[in-house]
């Protein structure tokens, strides 16, 4: 069957190119380079980790990311940050204009908390009415119409994107949090999802592996869907390299930026040096730096006379992935409800959930959550710790993460703890965290042409292209899909 034409032909060829796994592109080992984990310290702490070290998945280098060392390199727009934001900011950029577009990392796509992610694209643990909201809809709903795309191209979402729609339950086990999980229905329903509040009873039929116990129940969202991280930043890169041949984009990987360059004459902010390189940008330099934008930005304009802080802090979190887990498919996705609070704020004091230590520095909480991912395997998360930049794999963090999924799934109480410790997979990743729980997207005050798009904390793969829209959107001067002005810089960092 032939691929139906989509309206716009950048889209329908940018799909196209899509359609093939990077493995099939860079066949030859020659153009393949694997960089040992000491060549950047930040993809020595950044990759999979694992209880057992595990070989990490490095992107090959394509030879268009290739440059001579001292060029002078001009683009539209120079990213800073290849991660799912700083991605789809280029892939938008891309597709939407005819800039050209360069993208910076310290290490490669999937370094960062991208890498780690468990992938859903949930609505149902938002609160309807927010900012974070608006974002989070709008940005569904783009991928939505993304799957649909590749979909009209005869390809299929769950092999490009990991995409699949399987519905969200967030779950309660107290008389108390099923009456805020029907409250928490009635708000989601005024705001125009397909959401129904189901009792434990019902629940038991909808996912028969989990058990909240006679008073609980479930808040049960059946569009919310789930892609996965890693293959969908394949499939975004893949689409982005096809520009390449139009010299209308460049990676460069392995080379952290180190500087902004001010015009002497103007002062305006002219320039990225990275590690190899000075990339000039004509039209915006933007920071999409995730968990390191805050301390980037700082020693982006050292010996400048602004100071800023930015203040996105790294957020530690722990993903579990146990393999071949035949007694337990889960239907849907699902979450403790008690995840709301623990994702909104630091300061968490619910007797209820399994909070293992708390004080002033290192508040670490665990709330479950557990999806299975597009090979079948059970994806069991997820713990939030304010550490610094630390990602070492913590034994007792894991213990935790499976004692608390222990309480919801019986089946996994009678599977052997140390069993789990020796063969489960360990993502670790360091989520950009915002204290107010927005992130930051808008110019930065004061440095003319440099944009920050960051502190999407545990929102980062949902929120992705509705931010990509919104950077985009606002360097073009197009008028914006939604209000951008509760995530602008202005006010919320100290100067
Ligand atoms: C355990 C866990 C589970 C999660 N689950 C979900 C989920 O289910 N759904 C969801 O929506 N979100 C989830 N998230 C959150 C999501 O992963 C993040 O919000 C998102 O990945 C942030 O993307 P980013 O591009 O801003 O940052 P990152 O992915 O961290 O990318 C930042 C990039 O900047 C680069 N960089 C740093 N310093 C420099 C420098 N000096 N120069 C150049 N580059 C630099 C890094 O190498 C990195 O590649 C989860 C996060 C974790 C940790």
């Amino acid at each position: 069957m032939a691929a139906t034409p989509l309206k716009n032909p950048k889209i329908s060829a940018y799909l196209r190119s899509g359609n093939t796994k990077f493995s099939h592109r860079f066949s030859s080992p020659s153009t393949v380079i694997y960089p040992s984990l000491k060549t950047s310290s930040i993809c020595e702490t950044l990759f999979f980790s694992s209880l057992r070290p595990q070989k990490p998945r490095f992107y090959p280098v394509s030879l268009c990311s290739a440059t001579v060392s001292g060029e002078r390199l001009t683009f539209d727009v120079v990213v800073v940050g290849a991660g799912i934001i700083g991605l789809t900011i280029v892939r938008q950029f891309l597709l939407q204009s005819k800039l050209s577009v360069a993208v910076v990392d310290a290490g490669v796509p999937c370094s960062g908390a991208t890498g780690a992610g468990q992938g859903y694209i949930w609505m149902v643990h938002k609160r309807p009415g927010t900012a974070a909201w608006e974002l989070a809809n709008r940005s569904k709903q783009l991928w939505e119409e993304l799957a649909e795309e590749i979909q009209e191209q005869n390809m299929d979402p769950l092999d490009m994107l990991g995409w699949m729609k399987r519905g969200s339950l967030l779950v309660g086990r107290s008389l108390g949090e099923s009456t805020s999980l029907q409250e928490r229905v009635r708000l989601l329903s005024e705001a125009g999802l397909k959401v129904q509040y189901l009792p434990a009873s019902d629940l038991l039929k909808k996912e028969p592996s989990l058990d909240v116990g006679s008073e609980g129940g479930a808040a049960f969202v059946l569009d919310d869907c789930q892609l996965d991280a890693q293959r969908t930043v394949e499939f975004i890169e893949k689409g982005n390299k096809s520009f390449c041949q139009h010299d209308r984009y460049r990676e460069f990987y392995y080379e952290p930026a180190v500087r902004l360059l001010r015009s002497p004459e103007t002062g305006d902010v002219e320039a990225v040096k990275t590690s190899k390189n000075v990339l000039y940008s004509r039209k915006a330099i933007v920071i999409a730096a995730g968990a390191w934008s805050g301390t980037l930005m700082q020693n982006l304009i050292v010996e400048s006379d602004i100071s800023l802080n930015v203040p996105v802090k790294p957020r530690k979190g722990h993903l579990l992935i146990l393999e071949n887990l035949r007694n337990l498919q889960l239907r849907h996705g699902v979450m403790e409800v008690d995840y709301v609070t623990h994702q909104n704020g630091p300061s968490i004091s619910d007797s209820s959930t399994s909070i293992v230590a708390e004080d002033d520095s290192h508040i670490l909480s665990i709330s479950m959550t557990a999806t299975t991912d597009m090979w079948g395997n059970l994806v069991l998360g997820s713990s939030r710790q304010f550490t610094g930049f630390d990602t070492q794999v913590e034994d007792s963090i894991v213990k935790c993460i499976i004692e608390r999924a222990g309480e919801f799934f019986p089946a996994l109480r009678r599977l052997p703890l140390l069993e789990f410790m020796r063969s489960g997979k360990i993502r670790v990743g360091l989520r950009p965290y915002m204290h107010d729980g927005k992130p930051i997207i808008g110019p930065v005050p004061g440095l003319p042409k440099v944009m920050l798009a960051t502190g999407h904390e545990g929102c980062g793969l949902s929120m992705a292209l509705g931010t990509a829209e919104m950077v985009a959107d606002m360097v073009l001067g197009n008028s914006l899909t939604i209000d951008s002005t509760p995530f602008s810089a202005q006010g919320r960092y100290d100067q």
